[in-house]
């Protein structure tokens, strides 16, 4: 399946990008329908009759590409070698197998399906003998937890799903290699090639050249609204999705399927692959070959959410435990049990899928083999028959062979002059009396075992006892910042429950103690090494929640001073405003964590607070940063309020340490996210929660097996709520294919913006902007060209043709070059832009989605009362300003900023319903919530606002902004498919850009 369009052949030079005036108006609407087609000079290519102007029928192309006798032109292979270890051969060291045959594995869909592996060679390292490097592997066996079985009732066989893992026909090779470009993403991160035609210049801002000829909107491919030149009807690529699999039970049977869309809504049931909440991948069939992969450009990568919330309808994961023997493992490569592993010789041993080690199995886990050749109880144990469970993790598994404590929560407040004035040190201390009560807890446990400790913090600190034996709660002050230390261990950190009486003297006490302070100052870095010390003195792991208010300006370690500088902007230096100060910083990460100490930061800046230094910890320790700039309780209050509870309440792990192992032939080269590596293979997290995503990139080292396909195995290793050593496991399995159509047809346009946005927020660090701006326009391009030299049907040069998967991928790739970090403009607050960055790092598929392509809803279109009545929740549109409507009510909400956009002729009666005055010119501004009024409308809006915020990681303050208002303009500004208020093209110029750019490559 492919897209096709006819694009202005004239193209549209870009020039340098000047930055248009906040107050610009805006560009005028581009309505009318083509009336020409865009092809000027290119006859159409061979055998391919002329198309008529207009619209296109859909076209089905077949898998192998005619176009192979066109020679490329360009420049001969010039990409950087591969890298990755030379593929010495490391022997298998597995006896020979032996036992029945594997051919006739019942399982359905076992990626195993009789033939031998594809060669001897090991890929990765070889593999310590440990069970996470680090924590050596103990010697006596300890009495661990005792035998308890599996945590939840296992239920019987799941239905049996649709036949066995597809097997992609094996075909001829590509055409010859197709030009490699020097920079990209999912390579190596180098300068784009000089010479390269048309480097994207910066962010374009303003379009000059030719007469730009119009196109009808609907004829581009559209998030929301799919072509309708292909699909002869106005349907949409979201709702396509919806309609086809919405609602539906995706099970995970088969291999290398392609999930719905994060949009749509669905219900998972696992059947030995993970749910796609947990894992998802930028293709589901991997390219056979390196040179493969080098030739097309896609990058090779599983986003992985490793405690995504599952929907109340799916089951939790079940805990394995195997008492003192712990999980069973690979001998080799140390992979743990899964549906991979194929049980031989009677059950006796079982080969590894990951390593082909022929393990011997456990005499207390043997299982005789039905006439299949499946184990008996495959339906009775998680580990081998689904993608995703835990196993109870022993003794070797924990620090210092001790088991954990449950972990801790401190709140740090900071108590200078800003805070008190605001309200915002009372606001806490209140809200902290209902918010201890649901602390979070493991399913089936009464209280939880979380313990609290407060620090309040100016120049100096102060610490608590609120020992629950105590009528009053102490303070201790610790003047000397410069070697932190906590003065108390024995009542600092308490049951909340038990201490209740007590910390509740003390929040309501907090406000006063402070009230009359001038003390503007305050110190940071000391308040992180409190909490780190406090927690090595209770041997625990948790989080530190601050609230901060200013710069640390005081004298103490970490001190900060501005270093805002916007000359920098669009030049060589720009990265510098975004890399953090060394020093200190760097190494109170590594502490932080060692052990386990997860910092979340909570920041209310009315100026320049070098965010990409402050928030360096919490980036590196899977924590989170808020900001609320020019905090004001009367407008902020139910945001920040709504943030810090879901903050405080999210299900999270401690303590966490992640490998990705793969099957033989390719492996985790690189990762994303808010984590921190040690080594090239372990990833550590502070804490993980429900809301992190990391990113992973994979290489070849070999050859992939069309027959086996490619497995993957991430093991996270963490600490319960409760204080429980867990591992928890996701497995899924890939496709591989010789044929690049398969590839592109597996392709996951919301996963791959996800890679692209991770890798640009990296290299930005590094590089000028512009360069990676170049890199992701460069290689789009490469990708699409790639596409349309070897799998498209010859047409003319003036269409653009694009993979069905892919339809979208352009405006959301321009959306990207459009955010705050990447678009280089001087609007800007450094801050704003550093925080974005460190936000866009640590997410998931569903965020950068979201993030990238508003949810623009049109509440009201025209008749006040029409569109809200009914039951359905209305459906989305472009996220452009043509699709607002004079008269309308839209909401827009991208996950962090949400706005309800008022048409200038609003109907009085709607004004009424909603906001209950008379008028539109009687709406004041600063409004953040809507009135509560019992009118139909007034009761659909609301929910409808409140379910949206609901499901968000983050709360959102609603902006209300009426059309041709002066705030208006913030708004505009998330209207991604037009021109970038900052700078950027509209979706409609980046389509014609990159189609030129293509259309260079191919000739
Ligand atoms: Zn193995």
């Amino acid at each position: 399946m492919t897209a096709r369009m006819h694009l202005p052949d004239t193209f549209i030079s870009l020039h340098a990008y000047v930055a248009p005036g906040p107050m610009q108006s805006p560009p005028p609407p581009t309505s009318s329908v083509i009336q020409q087609p865009f092809q000027t000079s290119p006859p159409p290519a061979m055998g391919q009759p002329q198309m008529p102007p207009g619209p296109q029928l859909p076209h089905m192309s077949p898998p192998q590409s005619p176009l192979a006798s066109m020679q490329m032109s360009g420049p001969p292979m010039s990409g950087p070698p591969m890298s990755g270890p030379p593929m010495s051969g490391h022997p298998m060291s597995g006896p020979p197998m032996s036992g029945p045959p594997m051919s006739g594995h019942p399982m359905s869909g076992h990626p195993m399906s009789g033939q031998p592996m594809s060669g001897p060679l090991m890929s990765g390292q070889p593999m310590s003998g440990q069970p996470m490097s680090g924590q050596p592997m103990a010697g006596p066996p300890m009495s661990g937890p005792p035998m308890a079985g599996m945590g939840r009732p296992f239920p019987g066989p799941p239905p049996s799903g649709p036949g066995g893992f597809q097997q992609p026909g094996l075909g001829a090779a590509g055409p010859p290699g197709y030009p490699q470009q020097a920079g990209q993403f999912g390579g190596h991160m180098a300068g784009p090639q000089p010479g390269m035609p048309g480097a994207f210049p910066g962010a374009p801002g303003g379009l000059a050249g030719p007469p730009q000829k119009k196109l009808d909107p609907d004829s581009i491919p559209s998030i929301v609204t799919s072509w309708r030149l292909i699909h002869s009807s106005k349907t949409q690529v979201i709702e396509d999705d919806q309609v086809k699999r919405g609602g539906q039970v995706y099970s995970t049977n088969i291999r290398g399927q392609v999930p719905p869309l994060v949009t749509t809504d669905f219900t998972v049931q696992d059947q030995g692959n993970a749910s796609p909440r947990f894992m998802r991948c930028t293709t589901y069939s991997l390219p056979s070959t390196a040179d493969l992969a080098k030739q097309c450009q896609v990058p090779l990568a599983a986003i992985i959410k490793p405690f995504a919330n599952l929907p109340k309808n799916e089951t939790p994961l079940y805990v394995v435990n195997h008492g003192e023997t712990g999980p069973i493992r690979c001998n080799r490569c140390k992979a743990y049990m899964c549906p991979y592993m194929q049980f031989i010789d009677g059950g006796r041993r079982y080969q590894c899928g990951f390593c082909n080690c022929v393990n011997e199995v456990p005499v207390f886990f043997f299982q005789h083999l039905d006439h299949m050749g499946r184990r008996a109880d495959f339906y009775e144990r998680p580990e081998l028959s689904l993608g995703s469970y835990e196993f109870v993790a022993t003794l070797d598994y924990c620090k210092n062979n001790k088991l954990p404590n449950p972990p801790a929560y401190i709140f740090m407040i900071d108590v200078s002059y800003n805070n008190i004035k605001s309200g915002l040190v009372k606001l806490i201390c209140d809200e902290l009396k209902t918010l201890l009560e649901n602390l979070p807890s493991e399913e089936g446990t009464e209280s939880s075992a979380i313990n609290v400790g407060f620090v309040t913090y100016n120049k100096v600190l102060h610490f608590y006892n609120v020992k629950s034996a105590l009528a009053q709660p102490q303070m201790m002050v610790v003047s000397d910042t410069a070697e932190m230390f906590v003065p108390l261990l024995d009542g600092f950190l308490v049951n909340y429950q038990e201490s209740k009486a007590v910390i509740y003297n003390l929040l309501d006490q907090i406000p006063d103690m402070f009230a009359e302070t001038n003390e503007s100052e305050t110190v940071f870095v000391p308040v992180i090494q409190a909490g780190v010390e406090a927690f090595k003195a209770a041997e625990c792991s948790g989080k530190l929640f601050i609230f901060q208010s200013s710069m640390p300006t005081a004298e103490a370690p970490g001190k900060l001073k501005n270093r805002d500088d916007k000359k920098l902007v669009n030049t060589e230096k720009e990265k510098t405003l975004f890399q953090p100060q060394k020093g200190v910083y760097e190494q109170l990460s590594k502490e932080c964590v060692a052990q386990g100490c997860c910092v979340d930061l909570f920041l209310f800046p009315s100026q320049y607070m070098d965010i990409a230094t402050m928030a360096d910890v919490p980036s590196h320790t899977g924590g989170s940063v808020y900001k609320y700039n020019n905090f004001q309780a009367s407008t902020d209050v139910y945001h920040f309020l709504r943030d810090l509870r879901k903050d405080v309440q999210k299900s999270i792990g401690f303590d966490a340490i992640m490998r990705v192992r793969t099957s033989t032939g390719f492996r985790a080269t690189e990762f994303f996210g808010a984590v921190h590596m040690n080594n090239t293979t372990d990833v550590e997290m502070a804490a993980v929660d429900c809301d992190k995503a990391m990113t992973v990139e994979f290489k070849h080292d070999d050859a992939l097996s069309e027959e086996t396909g490619a497995l993957m195995q991430c093991a996270l290793l963490y600490t319960t709520v409760n204080g429980q050593r867990r591992l928890r496991v996701h497995n899924l399995s890939l496709n591989c294919s010789s044929q690049l159509s398969e590839l592109y047809k597996s392709c996951e346009t919301d996963s791959l913006i996800n890679f692209f946005a991770k890798s640009a927020c990296r290299a930005i660090l590094n590089q000028p902007l512009k360069n990676v701006r170049e890199i992701l326009v460069n290689q789009t391009a490469h990708m699409l060209a790639c596409y349309r030299k070897n799998c498209a049907s010859p047409s003319a040069a003036s269409q653009l043709i694009l993979p069905d998967a892919m339809k979208v991928f352009p405006v959301y790739m321009n959306s990207l070059m459009k955010t705050a970090p990447l678009v280089g403009s001087t609007e800007l607050s450094t801050d704003d832009r550093a925080h974005q960055r460190l936000l866009l790092m640590g997410m998931g598929v569903e965020d950068t989605q979201l993030l990238l392509y508003p949810r623009l809803t049109p509440l009201v279109q025209d008749k006040p009362t029409h569109t809200m009545q009914s039951l359905f929740l209305p459906a989305p549109v472009r996220c452009s300003e043509e699709r607002l409507t004079d008269s309308g009510m839209f909401l827009l909400e991208n996950g962090h900023s949400m706005f309800l956009w008022l048409g200038q002729a609003s109907p009085p009666e709607l004004i009424q319903s909603i906001f209950n005055l008379p008028s539109l010119a009687h709406l004041q501004g600063h409004m953040c919530a809507l009135p509560e009024l019992d009118n139909p409308l007034s009761n659909k809006v609301r929910s409808f606002i409140d379910g949206l915020i609901e499901k968000r990681p983050n709360s959102m303050k609603l902006n209300i902004v009426r059309q041709k208002d002066k705030p208006e303009m913030l708004f505009r500004q998330f209207l991604v498919e037009d021109k970038g208020l900052h700078g950027g093209a509209s979706y409609m110029d980046f389509l014609c850009y990159v189609h030129r750019e293509i259309r260079q490559l191919l000739t």
